[in-house]
């Protein structure tokens, strides 16, 4: 077994979401990469940017650095399908274009970590032990002078507090100790749209105990014969591409909509037959 995070993480979500993922079952519907465009545009700019500044230690002027990002934009768009057309498109493909651009400009002023780093590193570690391989792609990884190195995941969210998880970060100090027999210095989070790198506590112990959840979930997953559904109506579900040909998420929508339909019926009544409904402060 390869484990990815990502696939890590979609097992504990949605164990069929897990399984369809990996034996590449096509999805049912063409998702709109809406969210994504503007990770999309951040990943790739700074892999070419510390990635080339690493070989040649050359700076890109700002002529250049407007080229290439017009260009990677370009590709983006003509590469991922995006329905414009949602209601929840709040911001137009120029919005997301120039706040991609002032948040380049801002993170390349503030910080130096792109000047010693290399960017969308891939490692694969072979585990001998179980025969299992687990891979990542770390964002960043920066070189220090004293020889050890940091680890960065860069974020594209709006809700920093509300979406981070630590786990993913456990993951790839786990890889790094396994390849290098020793733990990162830092490890943290790179939110782009804040300018700001968020580092998180962690030592050996919570990578061993990390390790460990690791190996039970592994397990979990080679022993797993039915790959349950996990219906959650929030986030999860609603972008899944697979929802359409889930009997979990279309009789759990249904169940739903039967359930506001009683409670529809039983306000109607009580409105027909004057049934006086009381607030807090008295009669409404
Ligand atoms: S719709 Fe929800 S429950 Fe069904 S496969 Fe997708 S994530 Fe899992």
């Amino acid at each position: 077994m390869r484990l990815s995070y990502s696939n890590y993480r979609n097992y504990l979500n949605c164990p069929s979401f897990y399984r369809k993922i990996v034996t590449k079952v096509p999805p049912t519907e063409k998702a709109s990469r809406y969210f994504a465009l503007y990770g999309l545009m951040m990943e790739s700019f700074f892999k070419t940017y510390s990635n080339s500044y690493r070989t040649s230690q050359k700076e890109f002027s700002e002529g250049q650095i407007e080229r290439m990002l017009s260009s990677k934009w370009e590709r983006i768009l003509a590469e991922n399908y995006v329905c414009w057309s949602d209601p929840w498109v709040k911001e137009s493909q120029n919005q997301i274009f120039s706040q991609a651009q002032n948040d380049v400009a801002e993170i390349l002023t503030k910080f130096d970590f792109w000047r010693r780093s290399r960017s969308e590193v891939s490692f694969a570690i072979n585990l001998k032990k179980s025969g299992d391989a687990i891979s990542c792609r770390m964002d960043f990884i920066c070189d220090n002078d004293d020889g050890t190195h940091d680890i960065l995941d860069g974020k594209g969210t709006r809700k920093m507090d509300q979406n981070v998880d630590m786990e993913q970060l456990y993951f790839y100090a786990l890889i790094y100790l396994l390849k290098h027999k020793r733990l990162p210095r830092k490890i943290g989070f790179l939110f782009y749209r804040y300018h700001l790198i968020k580092y998180i506590d962690f030592n050996m112990e919570t990578i061993i105990k990390f390790k460990d959840k690791l190996a039970l979930v592994k397990r979990a997953i080679k022993a797993d014969t039915e790959f349950k559904p996990k219906v959650k109506l929030s986030k999860q579900c609603k972008w899944c591409v697979y929802r359409f040909a889930c009997d979990a998420w279309l009789n759990q929508k249904q169940a739903n909509a039967e359930k506001k339909a009683v409670k529809n019926r039983i306000e109607a009544l009580e409105n027909a037959t004057g049934v006086v409904t009381f607030g807090p402060r008295g009669a409404l």
